[in-house]
């Protein structure tokens, strides 16, 4: 039997088996069975949350031949058509794919139609906020006299970006982040039924990283077991999630608040070396300072709460540190967490925050070591203030680097850091431009299609792996696989066999000899700039007439070429940048 994902085969197929939304499901329920249903619906919230199953729940429950308390019976003919996708009158539409005002016309077209099998038609439209203008527009006449027979569910993480003038014609659903304690009860659920036993603090550890997402959370319970299928360990979830664990952030925390950098900066490398993501320590940092003010402000509060408790090394130091120091690394970690974000050199802006960490100590702070305080103190801070802003110059310099060069890799040794080098993971430059340089958007929507059918070939293990991976850029002859964490990537790359695999798929639909360049997806924005911006460097270098200022509003020197970086990545890569598509 093909394998199916975890988030699948648990997927609710009633009110009753939804989970963290006690609220929505019981108002949907409460409608059907006074039969006062509402023809169009919104459903808002994080993605994972349950929109869509809510969805396909409704469409079953008012359709249902013999519904009980407003729950489908999945039974009758009805129910079974829709739980096996085929009743022709439930329409699900993912917006992020069918973004053109022509689906959303079709649908106007045949809103009037009556349904064929059901009571009513229901049209799920998903990602609903990235309907272009135009078909919202569409959309609105359409919402504005809905015919009878015909009930609109539109889903979508992103309410910002929805119409007011469509939410004030839907009934309005807030579906909320499942809170970490719920998250964790299903895994048990599952992990019982499959008799398969687990760390407990490994399932804390996938709750956290799943940030309130049913699907995610187990989507990454399928990948730890296809590290070990008979035990979930805390080891594997770690390796998978990319976290650090409480134990060894206290440890690189004790290490800031005794103001003892070089211990902070061993224990930081330490951590990536092992795999672990920039992004998610410094998430973790701040969760730990945040539940160390709280220790310090309301300690039952922080039992309370669904919050997981210091780790013992940490309790002496809730006492001593002075809330303004914890609220400074608070905020240091936040910049530098948005700094991460645009930038390929992650390990270096940890380092930066590392040092920012001890040097940004006032002389006042308690914690300091009385022997510490007086003149060496200060010796000690100027040399770190020297040495934050080499390490600043540093980061300048590699961005400018990364800019402006062919060079094939990210990680050259950095005269300025006081650290050995990890062994980062190597990315090949010169393979991603390759695939860049002959790219369309066309290509990557082929591929974007037919791969769930590629990955659904692959062995149980390779499949859970390749579910945090994504086609983001193709030609007709290479594609450039992002990996969502780092550990996976470094997996993938040495696993010659799913290389093969991968490419054998390929070569069915692609050219022969097909080829897999696989990046880490934090990576991606900045290797994309960096070849965007090399190609307008290289056209730039062509003899430029005189005015600067007309430069851009000459005939492009190649005439193939787009003439901005807008155009070029939107030839590359279409307008909006590829998601992942759960379902
Ligand atoms: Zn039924």
């Amino acid at each position: 039997m093909a394998y199916q994902a975890l988030y699948r085969v648990w997927r609710p197929q009633t009110f009753a088996g939804v989970i963290g939304q006690k609220i929505v499901t019981q108002t949907l329920q409460n409608a059907i069975i006074t039969d006062q249903i509402s023809h169009a619906y919104l459903f808002a919230g994080p993605r994972g949350t349950g929109k869509t199953s809510c969805a396909k729940i409704f469409a079953k429950a008012v359709n249902c031949l013999h519904p009980v308390n407003g729950e489908p019976c999945n039974q009758c003919q009805i129910c079974q058509a829709i739980n096996e996708n085929r009743l022709t009158d439930v329409i699900e539409i993912d917006a992020a794919s069918n973004n053109g005002v022509d689906e959303i016309r079709d649908i106007r077209d045949k809103v009037k139609y009556p349904p064929t099998e059901a009571k009513y038609k229901v049209y799920i439209i998903d990602e609903v906020h990235m309907l272009s203008t135009g078909a919202f527009n569409a959309l609105l006449k359409t919402l504005e006299e809905p015919p009878a027979h015909v009930i609109f569910i539109l889903a979508t993480t992103e309410l910002q970006k929805v119409p007011a003038t469509i939410i004030s014609r839907t009934q309005h659903f807030s579906f909320r982040r499942i809170v970490a304690a719920d998250l964790t009860e299903q895994m048990v659920k599952i992990l019982d039924e499959k008799q398969i036993t687990y760390d407990p603090e490994a399932l804390d550890v996938i709750s956290r990283a799943a940030d309130g997402g049913m699907r995610d959370a187990l989507s990454i319970l399928d990948q730890v077991l296809s590290f070990g299928q008979d035990h979930v360990s805390l080891e594997n979830a770690l390796e998978v999630t990319g976290d650090a664990s409480d134990q060894q952030l206290a440890q690189y925390l004790l290490a800031i608040f005794k103001n003892d950098l070089d211990q902070a900066l061993q224990t930081i490398t330490t951590l990536f070396m092992n795999g672990r993501a920039a992004s998610r320590l410094i998430e973790g940092l701040i969760a730990l300072l945040r539940n160390l003010l709280l220790q310090k402000s309301s300690p039952e509060l922080l039992q309370t709460l669904d919050y997981r408790p210091l780790p013992a090394d940490l309790l002496p130091f809730a006492t001593e540190v002075t809330n303004e120091r914890l609220y400074r690394m608070i905020d240091q970690a936040n910049e530098t967490l948005l700094q991460l974000r645009t930038s390929a050199h992650s390990d270096l802006f940890l380092e930066v925050l590392t040092v920012r960490f001890v040097t940004g100590t006032q002389a006042t702070d308690p914690v300091t070591p009385v022997a510490e305080e007086a003149e060496p103190a200060e010796n000690q801070v100027t040399g770190l203030r020297a040495q934050v802003k080499d390490l600043a110059a540093t980061v300048a310099r590699l961005e400018e680097t990364a800019k402006n060069s062919n060079g094939p890799s990210p990680d050259r040794p950095r005269k300025a850091s006081p650290t050995p080098r990890r062994a980062a993971i190597r990315i090949d430059h010169d393979a991603v431009d390759r695939v860049l340089s002959k790219a369309t958007r066309r290509d990557l929507d082929a591929v974007q299609e037919v791969w769930p059918d590629m990955l659904s070939k692959l062995s149980p293990a390779k499949r859970a792996m390749m579910q945090v991976a994504k086609p983001v850029a193709a030609s007709s002859e290479a594609i450039v696989v992002a990996f969502t964490y780092a550990f996976t990537l470094k997996t993938a790359n040495g696993d010659q066999e799913l290389q093969t695999d991968l490419k054998n798929e390929l070569n069915h639909f692609m050219a022969n000899n097909a080829d897999i360049v696989l990046v880490e997806e934090a990576q991606w924005p900045q290797l994309r700039k960096t070849y965007l911006q090399q190609h307008r460097v290289q056209k730039r270098t062509v003899p430029a007439p005189t005015s600067v200022s007309s430069s851009d509003k000459q005939p492009a020197e190649q005439s193939a070429a787009p003439t901005s970086v807008v155009d070029q990545a939107q030839a590359l890569f279409g307008e909006q940048i590829v998601k992942v598509q759960p379902d």
